[in-house]
Formats: C-alpha cells, sequence, structure tokens
C-alpha cells in the first residue's frame, strides 16, 4: 500500500489534540481540580441573535417547498459577497470586487487547500513560532519551509530579509501565538518585498477583529501594492463566534497574476468549484447578518468581553513581574515562562500548581520553548479565577 509518507514527519498528535490528552489524563489523576483552560483559541460568548435569527429564518425557509434550496454557489451566494465587500469598504475603506472573494468553512481549510494552486516544487516561508496549520499542511506535501523567527530581539514582529527566497510567504496578522500585530509601516515592507521577488503573501486575518487601533491594519489591502502579491483570508470564527458554525473567506485579488498573465483568482475558483460544494445556505444567512449594524453592535459587544478578559490576565501578568507580549490587539498573550523553565514544564508546572491549562509555546515553533500562550476566550468569571490563583503563586516559590 502506498501512502503520502510524508504524514509520517508530523508530530504524532495535532498540538491542541495534545494539550487535550495531558489535560484528561491530569484530570482523571485529580478529579477534584477545577481546570480553567486559557489555551485553545475557541470562543465562548454565545452567537448574535440577529445571526441567530437569521439563520432560523433561512431553516424555515428550507422546509418550504417553494423557498427550498438545494446546492447553491460553490464559491458562495452573491448576496453575502456582496456583504463582505461593503464590509471592507465602510470598515477599512478597501474596494473588492465580489468576484474576488470566495466564501468557504472556514480559514483552516482555505489556508491549507490554497496550497493546492501552486506548483509542487514552490518554497515556502513562514514565522517560528507559528499557527501550526501553515506547517503542518506544507509538511504533508513533503516541503520544508523556510523560517523567520519572532524573538524579543525583533519585537516579535520579524521583517523580510534576504535570506528569505520562498515563493509563498504566510503572513499572520494579529499573529498567533505571540498577539502582536504589524504596523502599516512593517506590512508595506513584506508587500514591497513580495513584490520585488514575486512571491505570493498568503495573509490570515482570523484577528483582524481583534485590531483596536484605526492607525493599524485590518486588512492588508490597506497597503499600496497588496492587490499584486497577496492573498487574505478571514473568518468569522473569532468575530462572529462561528468555530462551530463554520464560515470563513478568501480574497484572491484579480491583479493578482504570475508572470505570463494567469489569475490566482481562476486557479482558486476553479480548484474551489471542483473540490468544494459551497458553505450551506443557512449558515451563510447566519454569517450575512454578523454584518448588519445590528450584527456588528453584538459582535462588538463580545470583542469587548474578550478584551476585558485579556486585560485582566496582562494586569496579572504585570503583578507577576512575568514578561509577555500581545494582548492588546489579539485575544492572545505570548508569557515567558518564569522559573527558566520550558514550555512544556511550564504548561505542567501551571497545571499542577493552579488547575490553569496553557498552550506550551514548542508546540507553535522552536522559538515558542520558553514560552506559553494564554487567551482571553474563556468566560470572565473563569478567566477572574485564573488569575487570582496565578496570583497565589506569588507566594510560591517559582525558582524550584
Ligand atoms: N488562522 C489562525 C491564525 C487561527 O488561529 C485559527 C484558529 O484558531 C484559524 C485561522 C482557523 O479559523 P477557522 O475557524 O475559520 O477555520
Amino acid at each position: 500500500m502506498k501512502i503520502n509518507h510524508h504524514y509520517l514527519n508530523l508530530p504524532e498528535n495535532y498540538l491542541f489534540s495534545e494539550v487535550a490528552k495531558r489535560t484528561r489524563e491530569f484530570q482523571a489523576c485529580f478529579p477534584d481540580v477545577s481546570i480553567i483552560k486559557l489555551s485553545i483559541g475557541d470562543v465562548s460568548r454565545p452567537l448574535p441573535g440577529v445571526v441567530v435569527q437569521a439563520m432560523k429564518r433561512a431553516c424555515t425557509e428550507m422546509g418550504h417547498g417553494k423557498t427550498f434550496r438545494g446546492y447553491g454557489p460553490e464559491i458562495g451566494y452573491p448576496w453575502l459577497r456582496d456583504a463582505i465587500a461593503k464590509h471592507y469598504r465602510e470598515q477599512f475603506q478597501v474596494e473588492l470586487d465580489v468576484d474576488e472573494i470566495i466564501i468557504s468553512d472556514g480559514a483552516k481549510s482555505d489556508l491549507s487547500n490554497l496550497l493546492d494552486i501552486f506548483d509542487h516544487n514552490a518554497t515556502v516561508a513562514m514565522c517560528d513560532p507559528v499557527y501550526p496549520v501553515y506547517l503542518e499542511s506544507n509538511v504533508m506535501l513533503g516541503r520544508k519551509p523556510q523560517f523567520f523567527y519572532a524573538t524579543a530581539i525583533n519585537n516579535f514582529l520579524p521583517l523580510p530579509d534576504e535570506h528569505i527566497t520562498a515563493d509563498i510567504i504566510y503572513l499572520c496578522n494579529p499573529a498567533n501565538p505571540t498577539g502582536v500585530c504589524y504596523s502599516r509601516a512593517q506590512l508595506k515592507q513584506w508587500v514591497d518585498f513580495a513584490r520585488q521577488r514575486q512571491s505570493v503573501i498568503i495573509y490570515d486575518a482570523a484577528y483582524a477583529c481583534f485590531i483596536n487601533d484605526s492607525n493599524l491594519p485590518h486588512s492588508i489591502y490597506e497597503i499600496d501594492g497588496a492587490r499584486e502579491c497577496a492573498i487574505e483570508v478571514n473568518s468569522f470564527s473569532k468575530m462572529a463566534g462561528f468555530t462551530g458554525v463554520r464560515c470563513g473567506y478568501t480574497i484572491v485579488p484579480k491583479n493578482l497574476c504570475t508572470s505570463d498573465g494567469v489569475s490566482l483568482n481562476q486557479l482558486w475558483r476553479r480548484r474551489q468549484t471542483t473540490k468544494f460544494n459551497g458553505v450551506s445556505y443557512i449558515v451563510q444567512r447566519g454569517a450575512e447578518a454578523a454584518l448588519t449594524p445590528v450584527g456588528l453592535q453584538s459582535i462588538n459587544k463580545n470583542l469587548a468581553y474578550y478584551r476585558r478578559n485579556v486585560c485582566l490576565i496582562r494586569k496579572t501578568l504585570d503583578q507577576l513581574h512575568w514578561s509577555y507580549v500581545g494582548g492588546i490587539h489579539s485575544p492572545y498573550v505570548w508569557v515567558r515562562c518564569p522559573g527558566y523553565r520550558t514550555a512544556w514544564e511550564c504548561f505542567d508546572f501551571l497545571l499542577k500548581t493552579t488547575g490553569i491549562v496553557c498552550t506550551p509555546g514548542v508546540g507553535f515553533g522552536t522559538a515558542g520553548e520558553s514560552y506559553i500562550r494564554l487567551t482571553g476566550f474563556n468566560t470572565y468569571a473563569n478567566t477572574r479565577t485564573a488569575c487570582q490563583r496565578l496570583l497565589a503563586l506569588q507566594n510560591q516559590k517559582m525558582h524550584e
């Protein structure tokens, strides 16, 4: 039997499955400990009411012969693509042609499926630490990516340099896991670099909704020249609580062409129409409702809720004198492990002493060896309890 042997080069478990496994094992040994997860990047706020109403209406339509719908357009209904174009125009002053927007079941699938439209021998570069999906989907294809490192030396915001020679460059902004965000000027350096080298940037904007400053770029298309070199992937997951509902979109500008004039937009549409049968009508109606003024109002309330959590985490870390970055334009805080621990040692230490589950930074790459990631996605009550437990550590010896 001939399998794709590249799969054997992957770690045995996906990072979050490993964290879940260790947490389960700990809970089995200590059933009385109340565990608080500040680890996985899943939302906890319920869907906006207007989204639920829209999905209920769509469901009712599906139950009547006259309004029933079967397969929809593989690339998404035009009214949702229109709503996204309008959102980009009004919120970020970015003009998109609706044909440039292709709806999907979320960013994770698109971030890996996009590789289908590139040459098998195309080279790829990405940050270390990084959202594991970029790396693992390339490893599955037998690629060995180049890395640029996010460290304290570059304020966790690596910029292009001559060592990066890849055809495809993944950028995540605001970054997962470090929670930091590029300025317009920094992002412009990446855009100029990609254009000069004729590389393509796959820009993951899944956390752009957390940016709290209009001077920072919410979309890469706010940067001059990005339409010639960047594909933007975005999602309703973190923004509108769609992690379990599933809806995202990828923007492939019409200007983005190979040197011999082949349109990447055409290739991506061709890929999707063959391999994907579209997102459900009900879900797309929900996503459309999320972008209405009422939807956006509810979304902003939910985002404010997570910001309050993450602010509390930052305050707690300040009190503990633990060093960290992120958590301002992001739900993530990237924390230097206290007491010279490695990431997994810190994971075990926090679990045993506080019942808090974090994500070990090394799971995102070698540069994360001395870091953990905490998130503001839990409930406020749980976050507050977690912070109280962390503060109680002040009275314990941290260097044991
Ligand atoms: N991109 C990043 C950086 C993420 O952290 C995540 C999920 O945690 C995703 C994309 C996946 O988003 P979606 O739920 O739309 O698949």
